[in-house]
């Protein structure tokens, strides 16, 4: 049979369906499915995503041919429904050019209108329709976007204007006009030849009339534009890859720019900022496509509720929103019940919230797309509980919804409310993405990269933005712009990022070349600080104080459906009272990895450390730790509190000793005074410490079974914390960890220094506490030998770091160097660093775990790299059967809904 590689839809048929949509691209699956229940929708086909890749394969000439026939025969399936034929100067279709993939990728690709005018044509479509100024201006538009999409006008320099867009403000500048829309016949039939005149003078080539051959260029446009840079540079973001490709969607055009009954716009099933049940979107009358959300003209509500609260914030008193900018509810009901009515339809059969196209032409409603929106990660978490108290859908959809890495964004902080009611308010826009952000002004996004690199918070103000400002805007904390709605280019890729964004502050006033914003009078500079509220749409000026965000309403019932769904538990990272208390808050049931190097840089420990390292012999190193043991004690005995009831997982001394020694003459100096030795005998005990390879050195357990005075001053450290809360009343619960360790003889060494200790310990104070000793499986040789380390370890906690370092031969410090190539070459396909490879070092945790649990039946195993804390990852940990993982605080309830997503799965 056949490969079929288009496939139609219209007229309430469809050979396509939602589920198809890796082979039609969301929104071809999407149109077609919309025909199928009945949505009125104009009829089309869609080219499918393989031959996008036979596209880049095989090359245009070629596939060209392999889709004539089925193209040929879909336009002719169009033209019996639309009941005219493409090309016809009597009776014209004309069609729309659409790019599509599997994942949107919003304003990505480029979409061609009007397609199938020509000089002829255009003469025609103005005589069946009676309205000249309405066939110009759709001729215009098309030879615009043809020209830009299809013969590559589109200036490569961001700096340099669109050369129609010159030519347009030229026009209106000769004729004393402002707005495009003010534009008379006339006027856009000189466009027209204009274009066509800059077109040939560019390219060297005419304008092309046969709509056949119009057809086949903007089809092969769509293809190219997978490769294009933004669409490779979002992919890159998003991690969609490009093997993917694109699906091409052609479909009769529906017009609403066809005068005052006629009218474009988009909308939100829910408030995809907030996630409330709120139906809003934008439209605009007498106009088309994109002009809705490229910012020319002020887009104006749908409902009546929203045009409200729109005016209310953009300072516009009521009889200038009645007048000027009344929403859709008020100057189209019937229209505005139709589309309420079929909003409600395919949210309920999609189960989601819904992000619409629609055009009305004279007075009738065609929906031209819809799709899940795009939704900050609070919307997210909000709709999901929402649908599933509505009986939508049930707990388990709930909670696979929500994607794990976005709730990074609720544990951004919000403004303090104090700090809030002092600042000033410099101006206000719409909160088109929420959350709090402070930084300094930058203009480009070249710039908001740079800065950001450098260590900076930057705020990037923009008169819009576009697709080619990603890059920027993702490095920057917030995004402002002058221009655009609530479905403008920035707030839509705002949200999606989960980035704070203000929209369509009308009263700032940008000078890019002088790098200033003037605000009511008021003038900032590039790199003045400024602070945004996106859940406002309030801006201020200088740095508003922020605070952590806490776990509550929506959010604690999502983590309250993890904890029932769960198999994995979350522990936390953390070597502070402080990080244990934030964690906890956001759900962590212990401590999986408690560093102890870090207590030992405050002033006075240091200077006792550096004491111990430096020591000659045993008896002044003693005496060295002697003076370190109270302050151990003090920071364990602040951590066990924390966790009172949970288990506390602390490792023994881990780095290298020279991290802790001063190198600088002058620290060496102190040292020696304090020490009352000589400088140089300081100087010949630091170079003596100093190592080729110290990764591979003097580190670990190694340090322990060289130096074991250290394990014991550590133990009785943790354990004297320990019986103190005892006697206090608390539950603590240790468990001392051992890194590092290769060999079980390692292990049984350093076990035997610690069980000494604790019996020492015990009898002297007539207390006991129970802890656990355990290792790190974090060099390859641990992994091989499980069975024999599970003899001595009561509990395993893999440390990916090292693991990961040793697995592969990296230096963790050194990969800078390689990693940017080995991404572009592909060689690896992400940071083995950041993403556990479970390939390789996966298959050594998953067989030590099996080794492990063959010595000691109910071996507890975890992980504490920072991979504990990435969705993929964690998803990994529960499948191999660990009963843990270990992350940072902030990333708790990411790992606790990648958890149970992972037991859903
Ligand atoms: P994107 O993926 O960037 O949203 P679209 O393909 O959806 O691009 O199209 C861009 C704009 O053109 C949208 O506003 C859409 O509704 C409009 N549009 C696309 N096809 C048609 C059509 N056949 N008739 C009228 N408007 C259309
Ligand atoms: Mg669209
Ligand atoms: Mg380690």
């Amino acid at each position: 049979m056949k490969e079929k590689r288009v496939y139609t839809f219209g007229n309430g048929k469809a050979e396509g369906r939602a589920d198809m949509r890796n082979l039609l691209g969301g929104k071809g699956a999407n149109l077609a499915e919309m025909n199928l229940i009945g949505v009125p929708v104009p009829p089309g086909f869609t080219i499918t995503t393989d031959v996008c890749n036979e596209f880049f394969e095989k090359g245009k000439e070629v596939v060209i041919g392999l889709l004539k026939d089925e193209v040929e025969n879909s336009v002719k399936h169009i033209e019996e429904l639309m009941n005219s034929k493409f090309g016809d100067p009597d009776n014209p279709l004309l069609v729309s050019v659409r790019s599509g993939a599997r994942a949107s990728m919003p304003g990505m690709m480029d979409t061609i209108l009007n397609l199938g005018l020509n000089d002829t044509v255009v003469v025609g479509l103005a005589r069946k329709t009676g309205n000249e100024r309405f066939a110009y201006d759709s001729y215009r538009r098309f030879v615009q976007m043809y020209g830009d999409v299809v013969l590559g006008m589109k200036p490569v320099n961001k700096e340099d204007i669109d050369p129609f867009e010159a030519i347009i403000q030229d026009v209106k500048k000769q004729r004393g006009i402002k707005l495009d829309n003010e534009m008379n016949v006339d006027e856009l039939k000189l466009l027209v030849s204009r274009f066509k005149e800059a077109i040939k003078k560019q390219t060297g080539k005419d304008f092309p009339n046969n709509p056949m051959e119009q057809l086949w260029g903007a089809v092969c446009a769509v293809f190219d534009s997978w490769m294009n840079e933004r669409a490779i540079l979002y992919r890159k973001m998003e991690g969609i890859p490009q093997e993917w490709g694109t699906a091409v969607s052609v479909m009769a055009m529906v017009f609403g720019n066809m005068g005052n009954s006629s009218a474009t716009g988009v909308c939100f099933s829910r408030d995809a900022a907030t996630g409330e049940n709120r139906f809003n979107g934008e439209y605009l009358v007498n106009a088309q496509g994109e002009d809705v959300v490229a910012g020319i003209r002020t887009p104006q509500q749908i409902t009546k509720e929203g045009s409200l609260n729109w005016a209310k914030q953009q300072s516009i008193d009521e009889e200038k929103r009645r007048t000027k900018y009344p929403s859709m509810e008020e100057t189209m009901p019937e229209i505005f019940a139709q589309l309420t009515a079929v909003k409600d339809k395919l949210e309920k059969h999609y189960h989601d919230m819904q992000d619409m196209e629609f055009t009305v032409q004279e007075g009738k409603l065609w929906f031209l797309q819809t799709r899940n929106g795009k939704r900050t990660g609070t919307a997210m978490v909000k709709i999901a509980m929402d649908l599933m108290h509505e009986g939508e859908i049930d707990e388990k959809t709930a909670l696979m919804r929500c994607e794990p890495s976005k709730l990074d964004e609720l544990l951004h902080p919000v403004f303090d409310k104090e700090a809030l009611a002092q600042a000033r308010v410099l101006t206000r826009g719409l909160p088109a993405s929420p959350g709090a952000a402070c930084g300094q002004i930058v203009f480009f996004a070249d710039d908001a990269a740079k800065w950001k690199a450098d260590g900076k918070e930057v705020i990037m103000v923009r008169i819009e933005t576009s697709p080619e400002d990603l890059a920027g805007m993702s490095a920057a904390a917030g995004i402002l712009t002058a221009r655009g709605g609530m479905t403008s280019h920035a707030a839509v890729v705002a949200r999606g990022m989960g980035k704070c964004c203000v929209s369509g502050a009308g009263a700032i006033m940008i000078d890019y070349k002088s790098r200033i914003v003037e605000i009511d009078g008021k003038v900032l500079h590039e790199g003045d600080y400024i602070s945004l509220n996106g859940s406002t749409g309030e801006v201020y000026y200088g740095e508003v104080k922020t605070k952590p965000a806490e776990v509550t309403g929506d959010f604690a019932e999502l983590m309250k459906l993890c904890k029932k769904y769960t198999k994995l538990v979350v522990r936390t990272n953390a070597d502070t009272p402080h990080d244990a208390e934030v964690a906890r808050s956001f759900g962590a049931v212990g401590i999986g990895l408690c560093r102890t190097e870090h207590m030992f840089f405050e002033n006075e420990k240091i200077k006792a450390m550096r004491e111990m390292i430096l020591a000659d012999t045993p008896e002044e190193r003693e005496k060295a730790l002697e003076k370190l043991l109270p302050y151990q004690k003090q920071d364990f005995y602040g951590i066990l509190k924390c966790m009172d009831g949970m288990p506390v997982n602390i490792r023994l001394l881990d780095p290298p000793l020279h991290e802790f020694v001063p190198h600088d003459r002058k620290g060496q100096e102190t040292m020696a005074q304090e020490m009352g030795v000589s400088v140089q005998f300081i100087q010949a005990r630091v170079n003596s410490l100093s190592e080729h390879n110290p990764m591979l050195g003097l580190r670990g357990c190694r340090l322990g079974n060289t130096f074991p005075e250290i394990t014991a001053m550590q133990t009785r450290a943790i354990l004297s914390a320990a019986i103190q809360l005892k006697k206090e009343g608390f539950n603590p619960m240790p468990e001392i960890m051992v890194p590092l360790v290769g060999i079980v003889n390692e292990l049984d060494e350093q076990e035997s220094i610690i069980r000494k200790t604790a019996d020492k310990l015990f009898k002297e104070e007539g207390v006991e506490v129970s802890f656990k000793i355990g290792t790190m499986i974090e060099i390859p040789r641990a992994a091989l030998t499980a069975d024999l380390i599970a003899k001595k370890a009561e509990y395993f906690s893999f440390g990916t770091n090292d693991l990961t370092q040793m697995t592969f031969g990296y230096s963790r410090d050194d990969i800078a160097s390689f990693l940017p190539s080995y991404l572009e070459k592909k060689i690896l396909d992400v940071d083995p660093f950041q993403v556990l490879d479970q390939h390789g070092v996966g298959q050594l945790i998953s067989m030590a775990v099996e080794k492990g649990r063959h010595t000691r039946k109910n071996l507890k195993c975890g992980i504490c790299g920072e991979h504990g804390g990435e969705p993929s990852s964690v998803k990994f940990c529960h499948r191999v059967g660990l009963n843990y993982v270990s992350c940072s605080p902030f990333r708790v309830p990411i790992a606790r809904l990648a958890a149970a997503q992972a037991a859903i799965e």
